[in-house]
């Protein structure tokens, strides 16, 4: 169950259980469950180049006599921006629900697969990439590995999505029979 949007933050409390995000456009449904890719390594590089960076600073402020020079604190302070601006960056997302995916990429449209017209998704052990195949074994989509950053989520992101198909596939069988 989601309370805020996954994209943008904007509370979602009080609204309905499929809407759009009021704050950003977002379709959503509450019963999703929301894949991200990690920003922790990104955080960590911003943090550790500004520490570096005001390292350097004070280095150069507390021994003015000494030979340190404002070229290497220069150095961090841009590096430790670079790593900052790049978890400023949107978020990937995908939003599995019992009954869509959404892929939400950085820059763009969101895409919606419905899950009736899934018929196989696997994830690739060479590389790492999702693929997701409609019933007559035609491609759908591929996801890269990139998309979440890592095997744990893209796998966790497929066993998801593999039960909302098989519990379709059991209540069209129990429905036809
Ligand atoms: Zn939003």
């Amino acid at each position: 169950m989601i309370d805020a949007c996954p994209r943008c933050g904007y509370s979602l409390v009080g609204l309905p259980d499929q809407h759009s995000c009021p704050e950003c456009g977002l379709d959503y449904e509450k019963d999703a469950t929301v894949f991200r890719e990690p920003r922790m390594l990104w955080k960590i590089m911003a943090i550790l180049h500004g520490a570096l960076a005001l390292f350097g600073v004070g280095l150069v402020v507390l021994r003015p006599g000494g030979n340190s020079n404002l070229w290497m604190p220069l150095v961090y302070g841009v590096i430790g921006l670079v790593w900052l601006w790049h978890t400023r960056k949107p978020k990937r997302i995908i939003l599995v629900s019992p009954n869509t995916i959404r892929i939400v990429d950085r820059y763009k449209p969101v895409e919606v697969y419905h899950m009736h017209d899934v018929g196989r998704i696997s994830w690739r052990f060479v590389n790492g990439d999702v693929d997701i195949e409609r019933h007559d074994g035609s491609e759908l989509r591929t996801i890269p590995k990139r998309f979440l950053g890592s095997d744990v989520r893209m796998i966790k992101m497929v066993k998801l999505v593999k039960r909302y198909v098989s519990e379709r596939g059991s209540e069209r069988n129990a429905g036809s029979g």
